[in-house]
């Protein structure tokens, strides 16, 4: 397309696209320091119960602030570090951090709530996942019943039975497994009823104008009679709105999680909520 433009789009065109994979360059080195410097830290979204509107768990979400300050949205370098191979990295750092935290949390004697880990497709496909976990569970001493993972529905792609080895190695060890952004994806049913699942939570975008848009009601209450038959918990994301809440409880929705209850919070935040908990 580009050469139909004729000579000087073209050149417009590489030059930018030279630009962009310079820039992408100039992030892959931000990135390899900010991970050998451990510059990276979690905040913390409260998981709230619609019936009794408390918190019962937490979502652990990395953050980044490069050299200048400048904060990098994880939807950006994420993608990244699973292209260039950093995100085992990454992963791990995340699964330190959160244990080191639950750690320090159970340390001070405050009742412990589960925390939930994003681990990427392509963390899940490296070797070694489940002895990650294990290990980090026994170097903290704590319970696996304190950790849970969020996958996406990409990971069902792979070979099947060694997805769901894995799966039930994480879950004997306690953890519970949750289906992320579900409905986003293209996954067959079939692998909810093969794979060892506990969790479906309802991707943001068909919570965030719920009421009032027939489509995503109508996605919503699907996700919502498909899981209560396949005995799985759903958690819904992104809930900014009490039409929202209300729409979601009148069908049974257990969980929600969104900016009308939490913002995603410091350690010290989530440490004074425990305390009052
Ligand atoms: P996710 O796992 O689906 O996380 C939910 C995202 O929605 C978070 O964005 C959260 O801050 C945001 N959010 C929560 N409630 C609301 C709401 O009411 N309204 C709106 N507009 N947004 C809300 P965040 O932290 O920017 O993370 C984006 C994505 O990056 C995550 O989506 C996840 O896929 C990925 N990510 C974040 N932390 C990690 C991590 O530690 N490891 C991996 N592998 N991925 C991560
Ligand atoms: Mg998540
Ligand atoms: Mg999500
Ligand atoms: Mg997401």
């Amino acid at each position: 397309r580009a050469k139909s433009l004729g000579k000087s789009n073209f050149q417009f065109f590489d030059d930018s696209l030279e630009a962009s994979s310079q820039f992408h360059l100039y992030l892959e080195n931000q990135l390899r320091s900010a991970i050998e410097k451990a510059q990276f830290s979690l905040v913390f979204q409260p998981k709230v119960c619609l019936k009794t509107q408390k918190v019962t768990a937490f979502e652990a979400l990395i953050r980044w602030f490069d050299e200048g300050g400048n904060f990098v949205s994880p939807a950006d370098f994420i993608p990244l570090a699973e292209q260039t191979g950093l995100i085992e990295k990454v992963g791990s750092w995340v699964l330190e951090a959160t244990c080191q935290q639950i750690k320090s949390w159970k340390d001070l004697g405050l009742p412990l709530l589960p925390v939930a880990i994003n681990v990427s497709p392509v963390e899940f496909n490296c070797q070694g996942l489940v002895d990650r976990f294990r290990q980090a569970l026994e170097k903290y001493g704590i319970p696996g019943e304190m950790l849970e993972i969020e996958i996406t529905e990409s990971v069902f792609f792979e070979d099947m039975n060694k997805m769901s080895e894995i799966l039930q190695k994480l879950r004997e060890l306690g953890i519970t497994v949750a289906v992320d952004d579900f409905g986003t994806g293209f996954s067959s049913l079939q692998y909810l009823h093969q794979l060892p699942i506990d969790v479906l939570k309802i991707d943001r975008s068909f919570i965030i104008d719920l009421e009032g848009n027939s489509h995503n009601e109508a996605i919503a209450d699907t996700i919502l009679t498909l899981a209560r038959n396949l005995k799985l918990t759903v958690v819904a994301e992104g809930v900014e709105t009490q039409a929202s809440i209300d729409f979601l409880s009148e069908r049974g929705c257990e969980l929600a999680q969104g900016y009308f209850f939490y913002k995603p919070m410091q350690a010290s935040d989530v440490t004074a909520l425990l305390i009052n908990h």
